[in-house]
């Protein structure tokens, strides 16, 4: 298994050293700080002081973007909003599912003239496969509220296939006909200007490949990421949205949500600097980090991570860093939820344990938990069954983080099937 899993990674790091030709503008994207004020450390990664100023293209919305943006799920006030614009970003993606992120965003903006200018808003609505185009603009109008604004610059449809609302699977809410008329109300009145699809399921890259097939969505946001890329499809994905001139933003770049495994404690900031610099090399836009909106360090990193070009440092140290957290990292693959005889949603299970340990997301983890239907949250036989974790290919324990799950989210079903 080991060595399967070794060659998957050589493979797509040796992609990368040969992925600039494959990047749009590349020449033009790189950071320039001034070389008086950067900082870096013993190891040469650039720690403080740089400006960003590398812009892409977002596909055919010709928006510029910042390399690097504020992924504002965990956003804890107005102030990382302002500092992220001082220091050059621009892109903010939010969600009405982000606890009070859109209300901070519309704090700031009240609190900084001038700063709505400075930034491209995305945010998110949630349409199921029946709702109501009227739902859907009500949502919008409160978005819009929320933050006070006029105008949304990207609204994208949120979290396709990932059981964010009822009977999500695959690509069926974008199959829902009132989700095109919506788009149409909203830009025809001037509330919208462009419109894109999110996606960090397993099956991500072909439900958005049918969101591509729509023709209707300009940005894709997408789960993104060293461990994951080549199985989950996403050279595929790429190259389909860059003939189409479609956007793509990269979320998620820290596997496992920065998730350190046992030896790199001392390399953790140097892993997420690796990590956004390898997710930089591909044909994206822009990369969307949570961090940055909690923490200055992670701000100053992030900007730090795009002055340089990823190189055999960053291969070298991810190379290791990703062997070693491999067996600690859920793809949402299913190939355990195929097997589970009480038909337990182990990926979702997985990763909302992962909002919580590792994004401190805790209430909002503990939301999406309750919110599964009782059965799929795995119960007390998982203790003398282990299935799951004897089919992940990649050595997951998934049994062991099943039961983990329950006793850190709560109310796991008994055996009688009560929740
Ligand atoms: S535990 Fe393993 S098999 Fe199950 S979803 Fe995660 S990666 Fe796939
Ligand atoms: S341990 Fe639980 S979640 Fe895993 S296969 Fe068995 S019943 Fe399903």
């Amino acid at each position: 298994m080991a060595t399967t899993r070794r060659k998957v990674l050589l493979y797509t790091l040796g992609g990368v050293a040969a992925a600039g030709a494959g990047v749009v503008g590349y020449a033009e994207w790189r950071t320039r700080g001034k070389a008086s004020t950067v900082v870096r450390d013993k190891d040469g990664y650039l720690v403080k002081g740089a400006h960003l100023e590398a812009r892409r293209r977002l596909g055919r919305t010709g928006l510029d973007v910042g390399v690097v943006g504020i992924g504002a799920g965990g956003l804890v006030g107005p102030d990382p909003i302002r500092r992220a614009a001082e220091l050059g970003m621009n892109y903010i993606d939010t969600a009405t599912c982000y606890g009070g992120s859109e209300a901070l965003i519309g704090r700031a903006l009240r609190e900084s003239p001038g700063l709505r200018d400075k930034l491209v808003i995305a945010t998110k609505w949630d349409p199921g496969p029946k709702t109501p185009k009227e739902r859907m603009l009500e949502s919008l109008d409160q978005s819009l509220k929320r933050m006070g604004t006029d105008v949304i610059d990207v609204m994208q449809v949120h979290w396709l296939g990932g059981g964010h609302v009822e009977h999500d699977e695959g690509s069926v809410r974008l199959d829902n006909d009132e989700l095109y008329e919506a788009m149409e109300i909203a830009k025809a009145k001037g509330k919208v200007r462009f419109f894109g699809a999110t996606s960090h399921h397993a099956d991500r890259a072909k439900i958005l490949m049918h969101a591509l097939d729509k023709g209707k969505f300009d940005v894709l946001l997408v789960k993104m990421n060293v461990l994951d890329y080549e199985s989950a499809g996403l050279p595929a994905l790429l190259a389909k949205a860059k003939e189409k001139d479609v956007g793509v933003v990269a979320m998620k770049s820290q596997p496992g949500g920065m998730a350190i495994p046992k030896g790199y404690e001392a390399s953790k900031w140097n892993i997420y600097q690796s990590n956004l610099r390898w997710v930089l090399e591909h044909d994206i836009a822009c990369v969307v980090q949570s961090a940055i909106g909690t923490d200055e360090n992670a701000q100053d990193l992030a900007v730090g991570a795009a002055q340089d070009r990823f190189g055999m440092r960053d291969g070298a140290l991810l190379e290791t860093y990703a062997e070693a957290l491999s067996p600690d990292y859920c793809r949402s693959c299913g190939a355990c939820e195929a097997e589970c005889p009480d038909g337990v949603r182990i990926g979702s299970v997985l990763q909302f344990a992962m909002y919580h340990e590792q994004y401190g997301w805790k209430e909002r983890a503990k939301a999406h938990y309750a919110a599964l239907p009782p059965h799929e949250r795995g119960s007390d036989a998982c203790a003398s069954c282990g299935i799951c974790s004897a089919v992940c290919p990649y050595g997951v324990d998934a049994q062991g983080r099943v039961v983990a799950a329950g006793a850190l989210l709560g109310a796991r079903r008994n055996f009688q099937g009560t929740s």
